[in-house]
Order: structure tokens, then sequence, then C-alpha cells
């Protein structure tokens, strides 16, 4: 007979495990922010605390982030009832996936690669259509998409960090799939398609507090769509899915939205400056809008860098098209530029 040993020994034969790169003391595989939550900030979260209210089951969400995110996304047409919040925005990714676990889940690879991670375990169909030179094929799927259909797709990409156009976002609305715009990175591009909300009932827009302001620990992240499918979606999730204090440390950041407005520009500086630094090395690198830059490698240039990336113990994320690097710390990044410009010294002296 089929004990539960059985779906023990399924699970282990089909799903992978979420694993990540060992940590290094330069860390520049995960898209994490450089730059910590500040002490002064950690202490306006400790005075916000109740101690009365540990003890209790605290709402999730609570009515003041609630009306801090409202005003954060800054759009006239939408109410707190277009808006909930997840354990980080991959616990959104996962309950949505639940919701429509009976549609098709759409992906273009290169993408976040959670979206099949979980969708396999969930059991849904995965079908995946890779980008064709960073675009999406809309000619070879046309029949593909259709009202059956749940896409999912970052914006910025992750991993190449380009931006989609209007046209190919307006192509995917009208097929009646249901399109899931992930934001994660919103802050380092700044272009958003929640003013589209109101028009397409078919959209929804995930964000998070992972990047922009230095929250991933914390583990909170929010989507936005129409009123009925947020109802569902507060349905569906867990009773008290992100914690109390997590919630104050999210209306903490969005009350001193100018300190971390000056980091961001910050890192968007180092990011424009690497991608003209390797621009120039000769490398192939996409028009990155995140925290972090993108390059196209063939295998042997992708294995001489890994190696000495290695050598220097600097985490970062390779996948089958090329390397990604998160954007670190100025120093962090002048060490990342050395390696390219001393590989790319030997690549020239043996030509
Ligand atoms: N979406 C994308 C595109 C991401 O890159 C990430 C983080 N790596 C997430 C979602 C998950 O973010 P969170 O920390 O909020 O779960």
């Amino acid at each position: 007979v089929d004990d539960f040993r059985k779906y023990i020994a399924d699970i282990k034969d089909k799903l992978f495990k979420y694993q990540t790169e060992k940590r290094s003391k330069t860390y520049l595989a995960l898209n994490e922010n450089p730059y910590p939550f500040p002490e002064k900030l950690i202490e306006e979260v400790y005075k916000l605390i109740d101690p009365y209210k540990i003890p209790t089951y605290y709402d999730s969400p609570d009515e003041e982030l609630l009306n801090l995110l409202l005003e954060y996304i800054n759009s006239d047409k939408l109410s707190v009832k277009n808006l909930s919040i997840g354990n980080g925005a991959d616990e959104i990714i996962y309950y949505l996936l639940l919701m429509f676990k009976e549609m098709k889940v759409t992906i273009f690879p290169p993408t976040y690669s959670c979206y099949k991670l979980f969708a396999k375990d969930i059991g849904s169909k995965v079908i995946s259509i890779p980008l064709k030179e960073e675009k999406i094929p809309i000619n070879e799927i046309e029949n593909l998409l259709n009202v059956d259909s749940i896409v999912f797709i970052p914006n910025p990409n992750n991993p190449t960090g380009h931006f989609f156009e209007d046209e190919e976002i307006e192509f995917l609305l009208n097929t009646g799939a249901l399109v899931i715009i992930d934001e994660a990175y919103y802050e380092f591009g700044k272009r958003s398609y929640i003013d589209w909300i109101d028009e397409y009932k078919n959209l929804v827009v995930i964000r998070t507090f992972s990047k922009a302001f230095s929250l991933a620990a914390q583990r909170i992240g929010y989507l936005v769509a129409n009123e009925d499918l947020i109802d569902a979606y507060n349905r569906i999730r867990l009773p008290f899915n992100v914690d109390y204090v997590s919630q104050l440390f999210a209306r903490v950041a969005l009350k001193n939205l100018e300190f971390f407005r000056k980091r961001i520009e910050e890192i968007i500086n180092e990011r424009e400056k690497m991608k003209k630094e390797l621009m120039s090395l000769g490398y192939k690198i996409s028009n990155s809008q995140g925290n972090f830059v993108f390059m196209y490698l063939d295998t042997d240039s992708k294995e001489v860098l890994t190696r000495e990336f290695e050598k220097k113990k600097i985490a970062i994320r390779k996948f089958s098209e090329g390397l990604r690097i998160t954007i670190g710390t100025p120093k962090q990044n002048e060490m990342v530029l050395r390696i390219f410009m001393e590989v790319k010294k030997n690549e020239n002296s043996k030509n």
C-alpha cells in the first residue's frame, strides 16, 4: 500500500530544493541591498512596539500599513481594497499560483526561477517560452495564451534587468491571460504598471520591501489588483501571514522615503557606472534597470570569469546565458570591475 513515504519519495524525486550560493564576505548573488537597515530607524521601530500586542494575533495587513502603501503607490484610481500583503513577494507568488492552480503557468526565460519552482510544488502545468533578444516572441505565441493562462513577468526582468515595452505588456493583457507583473526592482528603474490596474482586471502587480528598503530578512511584499482578486487572495492566504514587527519595519520605511531615495540613487549611479565600464571593456551587457548587472557570455568566458570570482571569494549568480552581479558598495563594485579588467587584459595578451 501507498503510505506517506511514497509521497515523500515523490517529492524528493520531483522537486528541487531552493538553493543559494554559499555566504561569503562579498555576496553579490541575491540582489540584496548592500546597506544595512539604519539603526536610527530600528530605534523608531522599537519605539512603536506595543508589548501588549506581542501576545495577540495581529492583523495582516494592519490599517496603518495599508494607508501608507496606498499613499506610496500614488494612484488616484485605487483604494486600500486594491492592496494586500505577503511574507515576501515569494509568498504572494506562491498564493497566486495556488489560487489559479488549474491554469497554465507561462514564463519567459531567462526569468525569476521561483515561478517554475513554486508552480511545480503546486503541480501546475508550466510552459516556458524563451525570450528572443530580450523580447517576447509575440508572433509565435498568439494562439498559446488565452483566458486559461497565468503569465509571470518580472519588470525590470530578473536576471537581465531590462524593461519590457508597453506593447509587449499590452499584447499579454489582450490575450485575456491573467498577467502578473513582478515589480520587485521597481525603485531602481521607476517604471510601473500599477496605473493600468483600473483598466485591466486581468493585471496584478507585485512588489517587495526586500530590495530598495534593505528589508529582505523581514519578509514583506505587497500586491495590487482589482478588488475581487484581492478579496480572493485574502481568503487563500494564511491568517496573520506577515507578523507585527515586520509590518512596523515596513511602516517606518515608508515614513522615511527621503532617506531611502538617496540610497537608491547611489545604487542607480553605481549601476550606470558599472554598465558603462563593462561596455567599454567590450562585454555584451543588457540595459539593466535593477540593482544588478547582467552580461551575456559564451561558455568559455563564463567559466574563466566564474573561476576568478571564486578565487576572490565573491559570490555571483551564474545562468546558462551569462552572469548576473548585484550592485554592492562602491568598494565591492571596484573589486568586481578589477576582475573584469584583469580577465580582459589576459585575453588580449593571448591573442
Ligand atoms: N520577484 C523577483 C523578480 C525577485 O528577484 C525576488 C527576489 N529575489 C522576489 C520576487 C522575491 O522577493 P521577496 O524577498 O519579497 O520574497
